[in-house]
């Protein structure tokens, strides 16, 4: 028997590469999950990916007591209201890796949401501190980088803002182990530990590609074969999403202003031309 489900209600906004996912882990153990993202095609799109998540994870671990694909659909409710997050006992946030979006967000969901709901930012690299202070809860708002795809990947990155308290960072670790994953908590930086190190190898893997050192199978072969990764970087690139990987060095290069972290012009090209990786059908591989 898993570890009990400790409350019932779970915001989840956002319904993209990980928003989605972030919904079926908590509608499968049970939670009454309200999904909301501002496209009607983002939340059609993710019906259909939470009920291939979920038969597949029940082929995959042949677990005969896991709920059905009908029966974790049913636990969510899809919709672009954010006024129907009025009763999220606690709320992850997985809309796109741009300050100004996330900026709008969170002045409007501390209205609508009960003053002691926890709000968690499934953010790649802005600052959690920077977030809470959207907020007048920033003792309640704290970071959880959850990993893609994330009904595969059982560990997540926990961040403490300035102000997250002790009683916030206990209940996000139940809350954690209630749906199995495993926190490892960490202080506030941009980017974090994951994010500050991945994607200084996906940008120079990007700038090796520009210039002409390798192919993309040869880049990522060698990590692989010689460095014993499980991914190579670009294949990596492509599989959270080109524009997110723009979006997030941009943000590690404003927050620290360290040349390291400039984004290499091959990845801005190819978002431009709408190759943004697997959700697009194409980026430095075909799907
Ligand atoms: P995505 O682009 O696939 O999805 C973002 C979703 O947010 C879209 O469906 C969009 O319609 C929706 N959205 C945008 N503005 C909105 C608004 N105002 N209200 C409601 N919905 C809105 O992005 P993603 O890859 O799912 O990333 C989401 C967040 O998670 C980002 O902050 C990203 O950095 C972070 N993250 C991504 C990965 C990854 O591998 N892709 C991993 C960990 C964390």
């Amino acid at each position: 028997m898993g570890v009990e489900i400790i409350m019932k209600n779970v915001g989840v906004i956002g319904a993209g590469t990980m928003g989605r996912g972030v919904a079926e882990a908590f509608a499968t153990k049970g939670y009454q999950v309200v999904l909301v993202d501002c496209s009607e095609k983002a939340l059609d799109e993710a019906k259909v990916d939470i009920r291939n998540i979920t038969r597949f994870k029940i082929l995959r671990t042949k677990d005969v007591n896991a709920l059905k694909p009908d029966e974790v659909l049913e636990n969510i409710v899809f919709t672009q209201e954010l006024g129907l997050l009025k009763n999220a006992e606690f709320l992850v946030e997985n809309v796109c890796e741009k300050w100004e979006v996330k900026a709008e967000i969170y002045p409007q969901i501390d209205e609508i949401c009960p003053k002691d709901t926890i709000f968690a930012a499934n953010t790649s690299c802005i600052s959690i501190t920077k977030i809470a202070s959207l907020t007048r809860r920033e003792d309640k708002v704290i970071g959880i980088h959850f990993m893609n795809p994330v009904e595969y990947i059982n560990s997540v990155e926990v961040i403490k803002g300035y102000k997250t308290s002790e009683d916030t960072q206990e209940s996000v670790q139940k809350i954690l182990e209630s749906i199995g994953k495993e926190a490892i908590v960490i202080n506030d930086y941009p980017g974090f530990v994951s994010n500050r190190i991945s994607h200084l190898m996906m940008n120079e893997a990007a700038f090796i590609i520009q210039d002409g050192v390798a192919r993309p199978e040869e880049v990522d072969d060698i990590m692989k074969k010689c460095y014993g990764h499980t991914m190579g970087p670009l294949e990596t690139a492509d599989l959270i999403g080109l524009d997110t990987v723009v979006d997030s060095l941009d943000v590690l290069y404003d927050s620290f202003k360290d040349s390291k972290f400039r984004c290499c012009p091959l990845l801005r090209k190819m978002v431009d031309a709408g190759l943004k990786g697997r959700k697009s059908g194409e980026g430095f591989y075909k799907y």
